[in-house]
């Protein structure tokens, strides 16, 4: 690929972030290239989506297609959090409950593809970024498994790996001690899930289990003191089958910054994570990458000069990231308080 070829955005990642990113660039005129370093339909954990996602898939054009995909839906969570197990409902208006959705990962990632290529966008897949070009500070595009690209803005949207943020070596701050969250599938039946999902605590973390699919169930551990072994599972889904081991990923929360820059954003997991109880990392992707848009959308018009849309940016996101990590700290005080030796959460200044 040459400089003939030069996009406005070239975007990394093919996930919720991503997608949301290409389709809001695409719908305002931008020339969008997006590149996947897997083959779709791919798996990935996220399916419990809350009822506010509704208006941005909306926004994206891809409500229908969402509505008719026959995910499972949901009027809330149970919660058993330091004590009796409750039903927390999202709400209700005069149409009735609102619904969440265990949108098979897969396939909800595979709609919002095919939406962002019905838009225009240049889809690469599969095909690997592997470094940013850089000159004199400014990110100008990147080189990948099919060659380099060039781009007025190159977005990061790659996910937990934070590939863009490891290239450029933008600063990483941890607020929790390093967290891994353990997940797995389990077929066969367990009616007591099917209503809607199930967050337990305990005296080491929480457990979280919900089914995703008919007779299909996933479920999350997260502990503060010991690693569950590569055949645990909770007790409640004890006599289902597995679908092979469990997963490990890297939760520990963190925020890069600046998550924008000359030439970059940084949007979803590559810009900020947070452990899964935090339960909207989806949402959140798919808020920032329309907020990236929206700003490199004026900044690609000549209505605002990108300096200033990188720092609006930088600070959109902290502030979000610190109203989601204070209620993160205060959902997990009452257990840190009861371990003997409690890891400490970093405090945060607004
Ligand atoms: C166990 C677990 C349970 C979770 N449960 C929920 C939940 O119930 N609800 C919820 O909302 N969130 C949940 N989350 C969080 C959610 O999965 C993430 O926040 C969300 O997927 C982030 O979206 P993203 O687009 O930023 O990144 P991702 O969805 O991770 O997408 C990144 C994409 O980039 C691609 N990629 C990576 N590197 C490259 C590269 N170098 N070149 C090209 N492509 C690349 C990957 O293949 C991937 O497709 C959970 C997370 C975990 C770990």
């Amino acid at each position: 690929m040459s400089s003939q070829t030069k996009a406005d955005v070239v975007i990394v990642g093919g996930g919720p972030g991503g997608t949301a990113t290409a389709i809001h660039c695409a719908q305002k005129g931008l020339k969008v290239t997006l590149l996947e370093q897997a083959e779709f339909p791919r798996s990935h954990p996220g399916e419990t989506l809350h009822p506010g996602i509704e208006p941005l898939l909306k926004r994206l054009g891809v409500a229908e297609q969402v509505l008719n995909a026959g995910f499972l839906r949901h009027p809330g969570h149970y919660v058993e959090w330091q004590g009796e197990r409750e039903f927390q409902a999202f709400g209700e208006d005069e149409q009735g409950p609102w619904l969440g959705f265990q949108a098979v990962r897969s396939q909800f990632d595979s709609l919002l593809l095919e939406q962002a290529q019905t838009l225009g966008v240049q889809v690469l897949q599969p095909c690997r970024a592997l470094e940013p070009l850089v000159n004199q500070g400014q990110v100008q595009g990147l080189n990948t498994t099919l060659g380099p690209i060039d781009a007025t803005f190159v977005v990061d949207a790659a996910g937990s790996c934070q590939w863009l943020a490891r290239k450029l070596g933008l600063k990483t701050t941890p607020y929790s001690p390093p967290l891994r969250a353990y997940y797995g599938y389990v077929t066969g039946e367990c009616p007591e899930r099917d209503q809607a999902p199930l967050i337990v605590s305990d005296t080491e973390g929480w457990t979280w289990i919900a089914k995703v699919e008919h007779q299909r169930y996933q479920w999350t551990r997260l502990s503060f003191e010991r690693q569950p072994d590569a055949h645990w599972q909770p007790q409640d889904l004890a006599n289902l089958c597995p679908e092979g081991k469990a997963r490990a990923v890297d939760v520990t929360w963190r925020l890069v910054n600046p998550a924008a820059g000359p030439g970059y954003f940084l949007v979803g997991d590559a810009a900020a994570v947070l452990d899964p109880a935090s339960s909207h990392g989806v949402l959140k992707a798919m808020t920032s990458g329309m907020m990236a848009a929206h700003l490199m959308v004026q900044s690609c018009q000549g209505e605002q000069l990108q300096p200033s849309s990188a720092s609006r940016y930088c600070a959109w996101l902290r502030t979000n990231f610190y109203h989601d990590l204070i209620h993160l700290q205060g959902f997990y005080a009452p257990i840190l308080s009861a371990l003997s030796s409690a890891p400490t959460l970093q405090s945060t200044s607004l």
